[in-house]
């Protein structure tokens, strides 16, 4: 899988830029804030039409401009795709393939995909429970469509559920309302709490080889699912999930109209990450953590080529520059195959076999490097 070629057109500080890349590693470097993360933020977009960095489109389109564009051509599968994406404040974002007007994201994923390893990756496992939650859901999403159709529509129920939850008080008709949503929400939050522990069961297996291998192997390292409490076997069948799921909605019932806000459901999941048995969240020293964040990252990787037979691109924004010099080979050694995104504020020396091109980046420009 690789990115052969983008175009941007009003994309953040890029006014028109084009870009031709090599099938192994891309060096993107520039000064601060002249647009590293931006020409990733664009590339990353090309797999699942969402960025790392903002909610909403009307971010990554140029300021004082109503419409922005990117365009590009990408290798997948044996053969090459273009894609073109058209984003704009006033009406809907367009996506094409191959020319042909696509109804949903899930198709882009089925061409193109990604994974984006910044700094605030390394503290994945110290932060709240949101970010472990995006790291499932943004790596699901682009394996599996039926789980980001599921996802995006628990979502709607919950913010329908959540403004219910919160007027109920001033509208009491709207609690007839509550039956159908809770109904839903437990349905489509039974094929999320499915497909996740699917995931870290598999993932669990890639993480520890990765760790061991990074941290020379003594210690025993465990990633454990954590769910809705009334959850007994998290490879029951789904129906099951789906029962054990409304007895958990039940019993919470009064506790939700009392606090106003939804307190049952898998919103709320997260995972643990322990070595020997310690959660690394209470007790891990900053290098364990980082080791277990990047083996995770790189387990990511990996469950993809699984699935796909391919790897999918990967974007290191920032992030050697944060690794000591151990982590840094370890991260390196690991990446043979693939294509590679990796950006920093100076070029790096990197042996010819792995560098491919470089990019230098200044107020939304790119030009090509002389590898060195
Ligand atoms: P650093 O090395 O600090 O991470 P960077 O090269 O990664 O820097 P980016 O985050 O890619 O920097 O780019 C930041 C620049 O893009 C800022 O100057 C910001 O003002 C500009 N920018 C962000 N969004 C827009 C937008 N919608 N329109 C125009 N410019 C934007
Ligand atoms: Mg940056």
């Amino acid at each position: 899988m690789e990115i052969q070629s983008i175009s941007l057109t009003h994309f953040r500080n890029y006014d028109r830029a084009t870009a031709h890349f090599s099938p192994k590693c891309n060096l993107i470097f520039g000064e601060n804030a002249q647009g590293k993360t931006n020409l990733l933020e664009a590339a990353a977009y090309l797999s699942g039409a969402k960025s790392h960095r903002t909610r909403g489109d009307k971010e990554l389109i140029q300021f004082g401009h109503d419409t922005a564009s990117l365009q590009a051509s990408v290798w997948s599968r044996n053969r090459s795709f273009s894609i073109d994406i058209t984003l704009s404040r006033q009406g809907r974002r367009k996506i094409l393939i191959e020319g042909i007007k696509q109804k949903t994201t899930a198709s882009l994923s089925d061409v193109l995909r990604t994974v984006l390893f910044s700094p605030e990756d390394l503290s994945l496992i110290w932060a709240g429970a949101s970010a472990r939650r995006r790291f499932l859901d943004q790596s699901l999403c682009q394996l599996r469509p039926r789980y980001a159709e599921a996802l995006a529509q628990y979502n709607r129920i919950y913010e329908h559920k959540t403004r219910i939850l919160r007027d109920w008080e001033q509208k009491p008709s709207l609690l007839s309302l509550l039956e159908t949503f809770n109904l839903d929400m437990a349905r489509y939050g039974a094929v999320l709490v499915s497909y996740r522990a699917r995931y870290l069961r598999k993932l669990q297996e890639l993480f520890g080889s990765y760790h061991s291998a990074c941290s020379g192997g003594v210690e025993r390292p465990n990633l454990i699912y954590e769910t809705v409490s009334t959850v007994q076997d998290l490879h029951a069948p789904q129906d099951q999930i789906y029962q054990w799921l409304l007895e958990h909605q039940k019993s919470h019932h009064q506790a939700e109209l009392a606090a106003r806000c939804c307190l049952s459901g898998p919103h709320k999941d997260d995972f643990t990450v322990s070595l020997s048995g310690r959660a690394l969240k209470s007790f891990g020293s900053q290098g364990q953590v980082r080791t277990a964040a990047l083996a995770l990252k790189l387990a990511e990787r990996e469950m993809h080529f699984l699935d796909r037979g391919e790897y999918p691109v990967l974007f290191l924004d920032d992030v050697m520059s944060e690794l000591d010099e151990k982590r840094q080979s370890f991260v390196l050694h690991q990446i043979t195959e693939g294509q590679v995104f990796i950006t920093c504020c100076q070029t790096m020396p990197f042996s010819d076999q792995f560098c491919g091109a470089q990019f230098q980046i200044e107020q939304g420009t790119i030009r090509e490097a002389e590898v060195s």
